[in-house]
């Protein structure tokens, strides 16, 4: 069979990144390729997102620009998958008549399946189930990626946490965590080809293993990870403020490769705000755990969420998550505008709060935190600091681009250095989302 072109465009989180290297790879069996222009694709397929309005109404412009080049070339195949296919199922299939497959959070794994359906039957797909399989890629064999430094690796699916904004635990199903053996033979394959980072994902990773007693814990599993020949550095996101634990604290600072970065999610300064979110944690019990953090690494990068225009959020609620931003100074701030999703408790409360309301206060909020931001990447010029080299900068092709420990972005002018390469930098300047380095001899 001749080779056929990919056209694979993702929504979504870092979750949504890792299922799509799962996706490039099943098909790349199937002798799809990657191609960045969907008019040269014999399979478009989106990997969508539904925690707010925005990447939801971004989806269904795309599939509406993508039906003239299926009249086109009706072979086109074009399909969707993830969390919005998730939660529209059925009625994805009826409002895009052009559609050829659907598939839920928990079906990823079947999509050559419904490609053969396709192929043989002409029957289109429809795969949402979000029971019975508990990983969506269990036994599934790893294809090579591309030469890469860095990789992203789910160690658990799902949530349990219902906070009352958010869709998540209704379109990815309950908590599952995947077994460590099975995770610490992807991270060994992954080193094996090179890889030097990893960056484990959970909606909570913080509660890995809680429900199967015969598993480790979660500082048990950065333990073995820890051990693997080949990897520098370890990441994890997202954790819950309520489930970090000591143990995890004190892991930064005594296990070496443990990046000192963590995103810690707050998503509100108002304890009012808080507890009608379902969170499960007051601002002071927040505060506690980031001198904790700041105490055991002092030179912890921490970031985090934080959501305003909450239903029932008044101005003194609003000021509260100003202040906390002001008191914590986190190094970078993602703050949304709370936005209604079906299903979720947060939906059906009556207080919602106007629409110029909410924008006012993200407005004013993301004025606050760039003052920080630009204050906290000020105090890194002249300090020393160890780059993985990632590839090319974006923005100039001569420069190369990687992360420090800490999570910065750092561009700098081009060396020999191959991909994967650890290379010490000086800070040069500080930017609004990035810093510039100089190569140390
Ligand atoms: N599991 C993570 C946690 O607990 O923080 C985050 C998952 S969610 C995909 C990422 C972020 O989206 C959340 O931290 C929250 O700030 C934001 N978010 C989720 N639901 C939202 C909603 N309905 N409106 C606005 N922002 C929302
Ligand atoms: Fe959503 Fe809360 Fe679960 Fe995060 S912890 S995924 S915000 S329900």
């Amino acid at each position: 069979m001749g080779s056929r072109n990919l056209y694979l465009h993702n929504f979504g989180c870092q979750m949504n990144v890792y299922d799509s290297e799962r996706i490039r790879q099943l098909l790349a069996a199937r002798n799809y390729r990657l191609v960045e222009d969907p008019s040269e694709a014999d399979l478009i397929f989106l990997n969508t997102c539904s925690v707010r309005a925005k990447p939801e109404q971004k989806v269904y412009s795309a599939l509406g620009r993508f039906q003239s080049l299926k009249k086109k070339r009706p072979s086109l195949i074009i399909g969707v998958g993830g969390c919005l296919a998730q939660q529209e199922g059925e009625k994805f299939l009826h409002r895009f008549p052009y559609l050829d497959f659907v598939l839920g959070t928990k079906e990823l794994g079947r999509i050559n399946e419904v490609l053969d359906n396709l192929e043989t039957l002409g029957k289109r797909g429809l795969a949402v189930s979000l029971g019975g399989r508990i990983d969506p890629y269990a036994s599934l064999p790893l294809f090579p990626s591309p030469s890469k430094a860095t990789a992203f690796i789910a160690i658990m699916q799902g949530c349990d946490n219902f906070c009352s904004f958010c869709i998540v635990p209704f379109v990815r199903g309950r908590e599952v965590s995947r077994p460590s053996r099975e995770i610490l033979e992807e991270i060994r394959a992954l080193a094996a080809q090179g890889v030097k980072e990893v960056t484990l994902l959970g909606q909570n990773v913080n509660s890995y293993g809680n429900k199967t007693p015969d598993e480790i814990s979660f500082t048990g599993l950065l333990e073995a990870i820890h051990e693997i020949q080949g990897i520098e550095r370890i990441r994890f996101t997202t954790s819950h403020p309520k489930d970090l634990s000591p143990e995890l604290i004190r892991s930064f600072g005594r296990l070496a490769k443990l990046c000192e970065h963590i995103h810690l999610p707050l998503q509100s300064g108002s304890n009012r705000v808080l507890k009608r979110m379902n969170r499960g944690y007051a601002r002071e019990e927040y505060l506690e755990k980031v001198n904790q953090l700041r105490k055991a690494c002092p030179q912890i990068n921490i970031t985090s969420d934080m959501i305003v225009g909450f239903p029932g959020e008044e101005e003194a609620d609003f000021q509260s998550t100003l202040d906390v931003v002001e008191q914590v100074q986190f190094d970078d701030l993602f703050s949304f505008k709370y936005s209604d999703r079906s299903y979720t408790r947060a939906a059906g409360f009556q207080d919602k709060v106007p629409e110029e309301v909410s924008r006012r206060r993200l407005m004013e909020l993301q004025a606050r935190q760039r003052k920080i931001t630009s204050k906290r990447n000020k105090a890194w010029e002249g300090r020393q600091v160890e780059v993985l080299l990632e590839g090319r900068s974006k923005e100039n092709a001569e420069e190369k681009t990687g992360r420090t420990r800490t999570n910065h972005i750092v561009n700098f002018p081009g060396t020999d250095d191959p991909i994967g390469s650890l290379v010490q930098l000086r800070v040069v300047k500080a930017f609004a989302h990035s810093l510039r380095g100089e190569r140390i001899v």
